[in-house]
Order: structure tokens, then sequence, then C-alpha cells
């Protein structure tokens, strides 16, 4: 455990488990395995690319890739580190299902319905309308045969009265209430997969599988993937910066946002384990960015799109016009500007790679509710042309 040196541990034996260094951390402490409800179903850790060639052409240090697409192989990206928190806490207060939130193409509840299942609990997507994409098919399709409700509403109110009435089915059929997981999962406990992470990348640096990233770049859509990240490093013996590149406005990312989502799962750790102190938000360490949302969520831009394409063929990753597209556009913006000079890198990709394909190539979207149908009647936005 030499990425938590910092906080002066005891050394004593390494546990056998080393793939979550956060509850290894815990049960360090004195913690009871177990005390902090967890599912290990991520491929972890996820292996750090370098790529030499495209940091010399960005007159970088180092590139480097962490491939948070990997995370699973039924459905991979940044939500299945959440979720293995989330879902240990649903599981340990005895829900039969869960109820989430998202966007119509939502990658979380896409991943959620996917883990949920594996579970045994079911789970109910309550969604909103978005700009159409190829990506919104696949992800319903994906949902709906791994046995997600998929529920869309047209504003944030209907969405409420959905919920209520859920939560009464719900009780009704089980006695038991749903587990409510907001947007993104990025709630504390969701936090808690990214501090995780920040730890594993400690672990790797360690192990000389990378250099010491000086700045890392991400998505923040809901900010529990930038956040989780941040207080992660400020654990870390890492000296990492973080630049979340927003793809939503507020209130899914603000500047007003970030140092209460941090404080709020800081103070989750400390609760259960006051030897992990209480912070002080590390503002000269983050910056969130956002020049490159271009109009609004998951509307699609030329730069956005110019990065996917970069990213394809100097990588050999398959980015997205949601996220990850935009997200890169940030980094090579700033490399070319000269800003990132010799630095090293990094680049944390959040998007899953799973091929969803041969799965939903038969199902008809007609299976779906109605309400559903037009993301498959209508053109998808014009720079989507995967
Ligand atoms: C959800 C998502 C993000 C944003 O993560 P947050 O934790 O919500 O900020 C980034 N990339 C992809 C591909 C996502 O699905």
């Amino acid at each position: 455990m030499q990425a938590l040196a910092r906080l002066a541990l005891a050394p004593d034996k390494m546990l056998p488990m080393h793939t979550r260094p956060l509850l290894e951390f815990i049960t360090r402490q004195g913690a009871a395995p177990g005390a902090l409800p967890h599912v290990s179903f991520a491929e972890l850790p996820t292996p750090v690319d370098t790529h030499p060639d495209a940091a010399q052409e960005l007159g970088l240090g180092a590139l480097l890739v962490k491939r948070d697409d990997l995370t699973g192989k039924a459905y991979g990206g940044n939500k299945v580190r959440k979720l293995e928190f989330l879902l240990g806490d649903a599981q340990a207060r005895g829900a039969k299902s869960v109820l989430t939130f998202g966007a119509a193409g939502s990658n979380h509840c896409l991943a959620t319905a996917t883990y949920a299942r594996t579970l045994g609990l079911r789970c109910v997507a309550m969604l909103v309308p978005q700009h159409n994409a190829h990506s919104v098919r696949s992800n319903l399709l994906a949902g709906f045969a791994r046995g997600s409700q998929l529920d869309l509403r047209g504003n944030r109110l209907a969405v409420a009265l959905g919920t209520a009435a859920h939560f009464r089915e719900e009780y009704a059929a089980t006695g038991t209430w749903p587990s409510v997981f907001p947007a993104g999962g990025s709630s504390p406990v969701g936090c808690l997969g990214y501090v995780n992470a920040a730890l594993e990348l400690a672990d790797q640096v360690a192990a000389g599988a990378c250099p010491e990233p000086d700045v890392l770049y991400v998505a923040s859509g809901t900010m529990g993937t930038c956040v989780g990240l941040l207080l992660g490093l400020a654990l870390s013996p890492l000296r990492t910066r973080v630049c979340a590149v927003a793809v939503t406005s507020a209130p899914y990312t603000s500047d007003k946002k970030t140092p209460k989502l941090f404080e709020a799962t800081n103070r989750v750790l400390h609760d259960l384990y006051p030897k992990i102190p209480h912070l002080p938000f590390p503002a000269e360490r983050f910056s969130l960015r956002t020049e490159f949302l271009g109009q609004e969520y998951a509307l699609y831009t030329p730069e956005g799109m110019a990065a996917v394409a970069d990213a394809r063929a100097h990588l050999h990753l398959k980015l997205e016009g949601t996220y990850t597209g935009k997200t890169y556009a940030a980094l090579l913006a700033d490399a070319r500007s000269g800003k990132l000079a010799g630095q090293n890198v990094l680049f944390w990709d959040t998007y899953s790679s799973a091929d969803l394909s041969p799965e939903i190539a038969q199902l008809d979207y007609h299976a779906l509710p109605e309400p559903l149908h037009r993301f498959f009647e209508d053109p998808v936005q014009p720079l989507d042309t995967q």
C-alpha cells in the first residue's frame, strides 16, 4: 500500500486482495471486512496505456490513457466502479429493486440494469428526452434486453410523479422500497468508486506501470467521477491535478457542487473510519472547464467529433460525442496551445467499449414502450455519423 503512505499506515501485512485499494485501506484501519457494503464485479485494475508517438506529436512528456472503457465485459465505462458501492449498499438494505434516472440514452441506466440483474435486483429507469444518436438506440435496446423497465417522462415533474408511483407499486408487491440512485450514480456512496480508482492509479504509478501524471482530463456529467478522483488523489501521494471537462451545465455540473460533493464523500469515509481525515477542498489542483460543452448536454460539437476521429486514428480508442469526445477535445486544445508542454497528461476514458451489437441485432424496437419509438423513427443528430 505505498499509495497511501502519506497517511502513515502501520506497515502490517498485505491483505490478499489488492484490486480494491480503498477497501484494503479501511480494513487496515480496523474496520470489519464488509463494513462498507460493496460487491466486486468490475474488472480491476484497468490498464494504463502509454502513447509515445502521440505524446511527441503533441509536445507532451507522456500521453497516458486510463482504460475505464474496460471495466466490464457485459458493459464497461465509469458507472461500473460506482455501482460496486451503490449496489452493495442496496443489497445491504435488503432492496429487491433499484430505481434510477437519466437521459434516454443514459450509460448509467444501462450499467445499472446490467449489474443489478446479475445480483437479482430489478431495475427501473426513469428517463427524460435527449438529442438523438445511434448510441441512444443501442442503449435503449440493451437496457430492455437486460430486463430494465424503461419509463420515459416528458419533464422533471412527470419524473417525480412516476417515481412516486413506482415506489407505491414496489411496496405493494414486495413490502420493500426500491433503492434509489441519483442520475449518474453520483451520490457520495457512488463517488467511492472513484476514490478507489484514484488509489488504484497511485498503486500503478508506485509499481512503475506509468509515470506520475501532472494532470488528468476527465468528463464531468454529474461530477461523481471527477470529485471521487480528486478525493482519492488527495488521500494518495500523487500530486496529479484534475481537469474536469463539463459536458452538462448546472445543477449537474457546477463550481458550487464540487466542494459540496467532495465534503459529503469525505464525510462518509471519515464517519466510518475516523483515521481518514477531513481534508480541505483542494481548489488549487482542480479546474472545471466549460468551454467544450457547446450548446448543451448530448449535442455533439465539431471540436468533439474531430477529437473522436483523432483518438480513433492515433490512440485506437472508440470515443463518442457526448462525453469523451468533448473531453479529449479539451486535452488536444490545451496541448496545441502549448500549455501542457513537457507534462505527463492522462486521459481518463470513461466510455464503455463493450460491443452491444450481437445482443441487440435481432431486437425490434416496437417491443419497447411506445414513447421510446421516436428515437428509432426520428433522425439522429447531424454530427452523429458513426
Ligand atoms: C456518465 C458518464 C460520464 C460522466 O461521469 P460523471 O460521474 O457523471 O461526471 C463520463 N463519460 C461517460 C461515457 C459517461 O457515461
